[in-house]
């Protein structure tokens, strides 16, 4: 094929991590979009930094998709509004694009505002400036109660909040201030990070449970009151000082428009191939040429839990249809599958992390070891800010 155009719908982890493997393995005829709203790229792992006083500033963590690295990648500036998956066209802000090949990798959006009180009450972690004015929160605490609250199901990064109530409890022993806070954490999951394996969920527990952090599992809160600092759950209300929240997430509102979403309201997709899906059973391909990756997707797992919603999946799935792509438009075979491997690294405090890495893929359910924590765990966590210099100015 001479001339191919990849429109690529989202510049997040997964979008931009497509847009450089296609751009590495195709000849500079073949044109790569990626459709963008936002102008910069923030590294959402650094967000735990920002909180516990790690990076000081968001200017640290992002770069502008403007200083975008590697010539020949496209960035178009535009909120995507519709998508026709049969032609493979995209209304945008910006008008109509049409590719031979689309990629899906719009994210979940965060949605604060479907928490009565959320937005006035919590110190949001999940969002940048959310970050810093935690850190500002943290600073200025003296003691009291600290909640810790995911808000919502499916939620992006199945470690971060436990790792977040980790390191806070970590730097109020640090004060000094320990024995003056009571810390808890409310969440409607069953159990810790339960889609990793019992095992997983054993080892957080009972991490949670050492560093004296109430765990507070199968709690949909319903609405904050930020007046009189009250979680309302559907049996009792929880008072706290400082709050620090997951918020809900939903899927991109273009998705059930396009008829692309399933009853998760995410994109039902091939577990290996990442095209996506008619037909769950059979696994029948609905548009040749249209993939989704990342945390846009929904993938059913073996013990039927969802995929997490983690950017080493994103990365790794982005690879997979960079490969595809390109091996299609070259006329050869495709080389690669996306196996369901994935790790993690969760922050404890104290300059620890614990290294986690499995088959998420395994049956009867996935198989995911905890490592104990390590300080070279922690170090190594910091190589995902490797990404902002690899792919900006
Ligand atoms: C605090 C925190 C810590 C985390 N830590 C880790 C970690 O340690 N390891 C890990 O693997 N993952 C981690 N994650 C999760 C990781 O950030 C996400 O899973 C990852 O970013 C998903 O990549 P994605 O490309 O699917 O989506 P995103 O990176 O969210 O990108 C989606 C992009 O699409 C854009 N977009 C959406 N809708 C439109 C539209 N209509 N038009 C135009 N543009 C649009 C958005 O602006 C966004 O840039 C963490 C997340 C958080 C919040």
């Amino acid at each position: 094929m001479t001339g191919s155009t990849t429109l690529i719908l989202g510049g997040g982890w997964g979008g931009l991590a497509t847009a450089h493997h296609l751009r590495r393995d195709l000849a500079p005829e073949h044109r790569i979009v990626v459709v963008e709203r936002s102008d910069t790229f923030s590294m959402c792992v650094s967000y735990l930094w920002l909180m516990n006083g790690k990076r000081q500033s968001l200017t640290q963590v992002r770069r502008e998709m403007a200083t975008l690295k590697r010539p020949g990648i496209e960035w178009v500036q535009a909120e995507a509004l519709s998508l026709d998956p049969t032609d493979r066209t995209v209304d945008t802000s910006a008008g109509r694009l049409t590719g031979d090949y689309v990629v899906l990798a719009l994210g979940a959006e965060l949605a604060p505002d479907a928490v009565a009180g959320f937005d006035a009450a919590a110190h949001n972690l999940y969002d940048g400036a959310g970050a810093v004015g935690l850190r500002a929160a943290l600073g200025s605490f003296t003691g009291g109660r600290i909640v810790v609250l995911v808000a919502g199901t499916p939620f992006r990064c199945p470690a971060a909040p436990y790792e977040a109530a980790m390191l806070v409890e970590a730097e109020l022993r640090e004060r000094g201030i320990r024995d003056r806070t009571e810390m808890s954490f409310y969440t409607p999951e069953p159990r810790p990070m339960l889609v990793a394996g019992r095992a997983v969920s054993d080892a957080l527990e009972n991490m949670l449970s050492k560093k004296g952090i109430g765990y507070h599992p199968q709690h949909q809160v319903e609405s904050i009151e930020p007046d009189t600092r009250t979680l309302h759950f559907a049996d009792k209300t929880v008072p706290y000082d400082l709050l620090i929240g997951i918020p809900p997430h939903r899927p991109p509102a273009l998705l059930a428009a396009a008829g692309l979403a399933d009853d998760t309201g995410y994109v039902p997709v091939h577990p290996q191939t990442l095209e996506i899906l008619s037909n769950l059973e059979t696994l029948e391909v609905a548009y040749p040429g249209v993939y989704a990756i990342g945390d846009v997707t929904s993938i059913r797992l073996l013990n039927q839990l969802l995929l997490p919603k983690a950017g080493v999946f994103a990365e790794a799935q982005a690879q997979v249809v960079a490969d595809a792509i390109a091996s299609e438009i070259r006329g050869e075979p495709r080389s690669a599958n996306f196996d369901g491997q994935g790790s993690c690294y969760v922050e404890t405090g104290d300059g620890l992390a614990a290294y986690g890495s499995g088959d998420f893929y395994a049956y009867p359910e996935p198989r995911v070891k905890l490592e104990d924590p390590t300080t070279a765990a922690r170090q190594a966590k910091e190589e995902y800010e490797q990404l902002l210099d690899a792919w900006f100015e």
